[in-house]
Order: structure tokens, then sequence, then C-alpha cells
């Protein structure tokens, strides 16, 4: 064995094995894979190895497209076979919403370059003759579903990984993980030591045992997962061809031909965790016993949409489990604040994912980059509060929704609420409709009176739209007061801080008192953030950002830290309001004696100022584009800033507001967001966030070179927005944009603005088509809607109230 290396891949899964095909792909050949056993030992040699497309997060969607397609280049290289089935699969809808769910998922393939189709019952019944159809609206037929052989797969990829260098050492097994001084790893095995710049957990079923040896916590569950082979069945094997996949959300099950017969599994209600304290190193290559009483009903079901299974006998039942995390995506990427220890972990379709998971990683490793939005599975969407508390509950709700539509407006109700803030009890007694973000419980809405205090899950408009356009109205009419508690904050120290900033950021650093918009750039030009910059003393900066993105965020500073400069989070000590419209001001001076007119304190200034009883530090800007202030305040102070607030603005018209109305307030203006309109997919130039780079400061900040190359020639594409002619559906992203029947695009994000009264849609499109009046169609849920290229904001277009 050797005792040292580059990268050390703990765990030969398919997961492992992928991520070090990788790695040896991109360039890095010294690297090796520990296996405490054979290849394939964990939750990998009893998959059923079927393979899809379909994931509601479209990054994912596109890295399982990925990984699909992977596998013939396997086969060349190594030339071993994978035991390809591209047979083809269907989804089924069984209601409008299923049927709403799958057309918005198609809208999306049309840009993506996936040759997907919505069938109608009569091409399902044609294409999987076992199905009965009464009750299908339709279903999605995607060319690219089938499966493989899980074992083959792994072998081709530990083959490729070989070839390119890689060394593997089975019934090796890893014990601990010592952090060295330099920052290097220890990896002690029950075989010798060797020493590793990185390593990779991808332990699969022992992910939890492997991080707890560098005291990571990964948030993940084993499930216990359950599919039948069937006996040799007629209708099958006397087919000319291998019968397709067969998803049938309704009945929680997913079936396909397996030899002569069928192979059929169910993601069924009364699931079960297993090994919830902790994965036995003594499990192996073996299953858990039969539980067919925990899938009756699945089966039950399964007689009625597939007749055929009720005379077929049992072959064999594999019963056994994989891990999930709670959002059911992978756990990929560096663990804050532990230099060169990678995650590889969580996934709980490895062979849908694996291949992506592994591209990533490597890019990641190799060049610090990925190259698209990964944050989907980025370990660094948990925050330091996520627990086994939460994990648990989380996973099995998870593991029963498996199969559930998912609403672009749900919130999920498990293991909530879970973090909140001193606010939490007082918007509850108003009637909030809440939201999660982070763990965090944010308000949606407030239910008007004598309406349900909850929002009805729905592609199409909800019940939150009367309350939602009430509180835009009061903003844009008066005075609406908002929790900023929501936005990552950090605080910046130390002499160097500015210079440091100078470098972190494209944009310009301010003055002391003064505020500025930023972005902040990957070396590809890539955007990694978008901040306000807050200069409090020539030592000392705050940042606002997204509150979703401050562990990743975090990560990058302590990434690019330079001595002398100190970065903490501070999102959660500091909070506060955010109140905004035209009585904003008047509100403010009944509770400051601080001058706050317009002239002494002015739009993009900040002050620290005594607010009530309370200290505050008052920034002049809101996002939702009107005339507006964020007043900060520590968490101990925050119920007194709002009793402040609350009593003086009652003859002004205040009124709370929430993130439903904030959505609808910002595009208004045009206003972008993080992970919307701004994300590592996107570069400053083509999101309209370059004019915020100040490419006269005298300072070689991150990205620069990329940013000045397309400054020279801009990128192809540019953020536009759009007005819809739509009656009861909204925007919500990647939805193909069309111009004469060809995709030229596709949507960011979008919403109603009840301000204008008009759908709008944000999208990317090429730029010499970028033209006020340009006339296109956007795919909504199926139906073509016309759309308008505008590019006068809706709402004080120059700027008057927001500066005044
Ligand atoms: C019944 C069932 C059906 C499934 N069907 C499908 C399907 O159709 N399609 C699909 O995509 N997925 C399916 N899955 C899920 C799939 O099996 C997993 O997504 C995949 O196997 C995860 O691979 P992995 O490499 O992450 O983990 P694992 O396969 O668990 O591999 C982890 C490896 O790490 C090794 N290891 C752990 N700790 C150490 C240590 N300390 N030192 C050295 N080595 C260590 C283990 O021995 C093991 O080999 C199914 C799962 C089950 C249970």
């Amino acid at each position: 064995m050797k005792t040292h290396t580059r990268v050390c891949v703990i765990g030969g899964g398919v997961v492992g094995a992928s991520v070090l095909y990788h790695l040896t792909k991109l360039g890095w050949s010294d690297v090796v894979l520990l296996e405490r056993s054979e290849l394939t030992s964990g939750s990998t040699w009893h998959a059923a190895g079927g393979f899809h497309t379909l994931n509601g997060d479209t990054n994912m969607c596109a890295l399982q497209g990925y990984t699909i397609r992977l596998y013939k280049e396997l086969e060349e290289i190594t030339g071993m076979s994978c035991g390809l089935h591209h047979v083809g699969g269907i989804t089924l809808a069984d209601t409008p919403e299923r049927f709403d769910m799958l057309k918005a998922e198609r809208a999306k393939h049309r840009h993506m370059g996936l040759d997907t189709h919505i069938f109608g019952p009569d091409e399902v019944k044609k294409y999987a003759p076992i199905t009965n159809t009464d009750g299908i609206l339709g279903a999605l037929y995607d060319p690219l579903d089938g499966h493989l052989d899980p074992s083959g797969t792994t072998h081709a990829y530990a083959k490729a990984a070989r070839m390119g260098g890689a060394e593997i050492y089975l019934h090796t097994k890893v014990e601990e993980t010592n952090q060295r001084p330099d920052g290097t790893w220890e990896v002690v095995t029950d075989k010798g030591t060797i020493i590793a710049e990185h390593i990779v957990n991808a332990g699969g079923l022992w992910a939890r045992e492997v991080g707890a040896m560098a005291g990571v916590y990964t948030p993940l569950l084993p499930m216990e997962h359950q599919y039948i082979v069937t006996e040799d069945l007629p209708e099958i094997y006397e087919r000319s061809e291998e019968h397709p996949h067969v998803m049938d959300p309704g009945g929680e099950s997913y079936l396909r031909q397996e030899g002569r017969g069928l192979c059929i599994g169910f993601y069924e209600q009364p699931c079960k965790p297993w090994s919830v304290d902790g994965t036995p190193w003594g499990f192996g290559h073996e299953l858990l016993p039969d539980n067919l009483d925990k899938i009756e009903a699945s089966i039950e079901f399964a007689y009625s949409r597939f007749p055929i299974l009720e005379r077929a006998g049992v072959k064999t039942v594999i019963h056994g489990p994989f891990t999930f995390a709670p959002d059911g995506n992978p756990l990929v990427g560096p663990v804050p604040g532990k230099q060169g220890y990678w995650l590889a972990c969580g996934v709980m379709a490895g062979f849908s994912q694996g291949g992506g998971v592994g591209l990533m990683l490597a890019q990641w490793m190799i060049n610090g980059e990925t190259e698209r939005d990964v944050f989907a599975m980025d370990i660094a969407r948990y925050g330091k509060w996520i627990s086994p508390g939460y994990t648990v509950p989380k996973v099995i709700e998870n593991y029963r929704n498996r199969f559930s539509v998912t609403y672009p407006n749900e919130e999920l109700p498990v293991a909530r609420p879970c973090q909140t803030t001193p606010m939490y009890d007082v918007f509850d007694g108003m009637n909030a409709v809440w939201g999660q973000q982070n763990g965090l419980e944010v308000v949606n809405y407030f239910a008007l009176d004598g309406e349900e205090r909850y929002e009805t899950p729905s592609f199409r408009r909800s019940n939150a739209w009367d309350a939602t356009a009430q509180e835009v109205m009061a903003v844009r009419t008066a005075v609406g007061i908002n929790e900023v508690q929501n936005f990552g904050k950090f605080l910046v120290r130390g002499t160097g801080a500015r210079a440091w900033l100078d470098r972190i950021m494209a944009g310009r650093i301010p003055q002391v008192g003064r505020l500025s918009l930023t972005p902040m750039l990957a070396p590809s030009g890539r955007l990694i953030g978008d901040f306000t910059v807050s200069c409090l003393a020539d030592d000392e900066f705050q940042l606002t950002g997204s509150y979703g993105a401050q562990e990743f965020h975090h990560r990058w500073f302590l990434q690019h830290l330079e001595s002398g400069i100190s970065v903490d989070n501070i999102s959660d000590l500091r909070t506060g309001f955010q109140i905004a419209g035209p009585n904003a001001r008047k509100l403010l001076e009944r509770v400051t004696r601080a001058d706050v007119s317009g002239e002494t304190f002015k739009f993009l200034d900040v002050k620290p100022m005594v607010v009530g009883l309370v200290d505050c530090l008052v920034q002049r800007v809101s996002y939702t584009g009107d005339l507006g202030y964020e007043i900060y305040t520590s968490a101990m102070s925050q119920r007194a800033l709002w009793n402040a607030l609350w009593d003086a603005g009652q003859d002004l018209g205040l009124r709370p507001f929430g993130m439903r109305a904030m959505m609808s307030l910002r595009l208004d203006k045009f206003f972008g967001g993080w992970l919307r309109e701004f994300s590592p997919d996107y570069t400053a130039a083509e999101t309209g966030l370059d004019r915020f780079i100040s490419f006269k400061k005298n300072t070689d900040f991150i990205g620069r070179a990329a940013a000045e190359a397309e400054r020279a020639t801009p990128p192809a594409r540019m953020l536009c927005a759009f007005e819809v002619a739509t009656t009861d559906a909204e925007i919500n992203g990647y939805e193909p944009v069309t111009v004469e029947d060809k995709v030229v695009g596709y949507c960011t994000s979008g919403g109603y603005s009840h301000f204008a009264e008009k759908s709008i849609a944000m999208a990317l499109i090429p730029r010499q088509m970028a033209k006020n009046g340009l006339n296109a169609k956007i795919e909504i849920l199926g139906e073509m809607c016309k759309a308008t290229l505008i590019t006068t904001p809706l709402f004080d277009a120059d700027g008057a109230r927001m500066r005044g």
C-alpha cells in the first residue's frame, strides 16, 4: 500500500468508484480508493439498477442525464459491460396536479435538450400494455430511462479509474482520519496508514461513521427498501421487445422487466428507517428479512394498476437499506471549516446520480469550482443547526413523499418549527402562514381574517393571492414592515479588511457610512454571490446576502481568508426589520432622534442610530425598490424594536408583509434573486450584475480577467423581463421561451406583480434578441402564453421614490 497520495476515497460503492474515475479522467492519477470489503459491499450490490432523468431540481436533472449517457463511454473505455437496458420509461399521472407537474417538467426538458414527451392514456396503453389506464390522464415518456447491472457498472468505473492510474485497496478498513498540522490527513487503516492531501467520504451506508472519525456530521439516514422479482410471465417474455419502465406515483411504485418476468419496488407510506443510531460494521453482503406486510397496501394497489401481477409468482424479494439526506438530494462538496475533507454520500439514486456526483466533485477538487450550480447537492445547504433530531423525521417525510407531487409553493410540515426568531409568537398571533428557509421559520403571508392559515399547494394561483395583494399595496401606498432575519450576514474586521474585500468582491467597496451592491465572482467569472457591503468603520464591514447560502458563502470566505482578517457569520445574531413605502421615513422619524431627512440620510447611507429603546444599525436601502430602511439590532432587542415601530406606525397604515409580497414587489423593479437570476450558473454580464463591477479599482479581484473578457465580448445571452399573458398560473423558473416556434431561452423566475397587475417572467435569451417589445411565447403547464419583452420597470422607473 502507498504511504502518500493526493486523494484517498473511502468507500467502493458506485459513488466512490465514480469519484475515483472522474478524478483520473480530469487529470489526477495519484489517487487511491480504500474499501473495507469487496467493491459494492454497501447498498450498491442489491440495487434494482434503474436510472432516470426526472428530478425537480433542474441541475440535478441535467447531471442525471450526464450519468446515463456516461455508461456507454465507460463500456467503450473498459471493454466491460454495464448491462445496459435503454428501454425508456413513463411516469403516469392520475390527477390533474400530477399531470401539471409532468407538463412543467416536460417544458423544462425542452430547453435542456432532453427528448421527453407527454403521452395520453391511449399511448400509455400502446407503449406499456400491461398497464390498466383507468383514471390515468396522461404520462411523461423519457427514452433515456432504463436499468443496468449495478455490480458490472461499479467494476467498470473501477477499471476505468485503474486505467487512469488510480489504485484500489480492497479489504482495507479505514479506522481513523486525523488532520495533521499542515492540513493533510492521516488515514489509518487496518492495513497501515496513508497520508492524503484530500479525503473523500463515500462511505454510503457507513458515511455517518466515517464522518464521525473527523468530527463531521453527515445528515443522512438509511431507510429499508423492498422490491419484488416475479416468476416468468408469458405476456412479458413473448413480447418482441423489452417492456419499458413504468413509474406509478399514485401507487408509489416503479416497475420494469427483469429477465422473463417483472420487478416492482415501492416507496411505501409505513416505511421504516434502518439503524438510526449507526450502521454496524459487521453488516455486509446481506439482506434484511422480507417484510411484505409493510408493502401490503402498495401491492394491493399495484394489482389494480398492473392486473398481470395478481397471478405472478414471487421469485425473489430484495429488502435492503440505503441512505437519504433530509431533502433526498446527495451530500457533496467540501465540508465547511475542514480543509481537504470532501463528501460524496447520501446518494439515494446512485445509478441516476453517481456519474454527475463524481464529475462535479472532481471538478471542484481539481479546478476549485464546478461547471454548474450544484447547490442542490452541496453539503453547505445545511447550516450548523442541523442535527439527527431533524434529519430522522425529515428523511422519513422525504421517503414517503418520494412519488408525491411537488408544488412550487409547497411547505413541508415535518420537523417544524425548528429555528425561530423572537418574533415567532407575535407573527403567529397575527395569522402568519409560515414557510421555512434554511431551517428558519419565515412568514410567507398573513392570512386574512376568516381565512384558513394554510396555503394550498398548487401549480396555479393559490389562496395566498388576496392577502399578498393587500400586503403589496400597503407597501406601495403606505408602509410595510418585514423581518430581515432571513439575510445571511457577516462581519468582516481587521486593518486589511478593505483590501481583502476589494479582492474578494468585484464591486466598489464603499467609504465609511455608505453601502454598495456588489457581485462576488469565481475565477471563471461565474457568480458566487451578490452582496450589500456596508462600511461601518475603516476596519469593519457588514455584508448581507442570501440567508440560505450563508454556509456556502462563509466557506468561500474562509477558503480565501488572509491573516489579520476575521469573517464572522452573524446571520442569527443580528436581526431586525425593513420598513418600506411612502410613509417609511415618517415612521422612522417618529422612533429615532437621529436626523433621517432625505438630505442627511441619503439612499445607500448606513448609520448607527438608537431606535426606540435599542441600538440599531440602519441602512437606507430596500429590496422592495421603494423608499425603505433596513434596521438591524441584536436578537435580544428585536421585540423592543418591533414594539417601537409597531406602535408608531398605526396611523401611517403600517402593515406586516411576508415573503410572497416581497417576491412580488421585487419583480416591479426587475430585481433578481440569489439562486434564481443570480447563481453559479451565470456570469455577471449575463445577468446585468456587471453594472456593479468596478473596473476602475486598482485591484486584481477574483474573476477580473473573466469579467474583462466579457466586457470586451459580451456573452451570448442576457437577462430580460417579460410581461406574460397568463390567466391562472405564474412562472416558477426554467420554463422555455420560444420565438417563432424555436426555443431561444428559459425563465429564471417570475410571478405576479400585484402593484402593476401583470404576470412577469425573468428570462435569459440571446442578447441580440433582447429588444423592448420582442414577441415571444413562454410555456406554462403545457400552454404557450404570449410574452412581451419589457424594459421599463413597473414601479418608480426613474428611482425618484427610492432615492428621494
Ligand atoms: C433495495 C434497493 C433498491 C435500489 N434500487 C435502486 C435503483 O433502482 N436505482 C438507483 O439508482 N439506486 C437504487 N438504490 C440505491 C443505491 O443502491 C444507492 O444509491 C447506491 O448504492 C449508493 O452507493 P454508495 O457508493 O454511496 O454507497 P454504498 O453502496 O453503501 O457503498 C459504500 C461503500 O463504502 C465502504 N466503506 C464504508 N466504510 C468504510 C471504511 N471505514 N473503510 C473502507 N470502506 C468503507 C463500504 O464497504 C461500501 O462498499 C437501491 C437501494 C436499495 C437498498
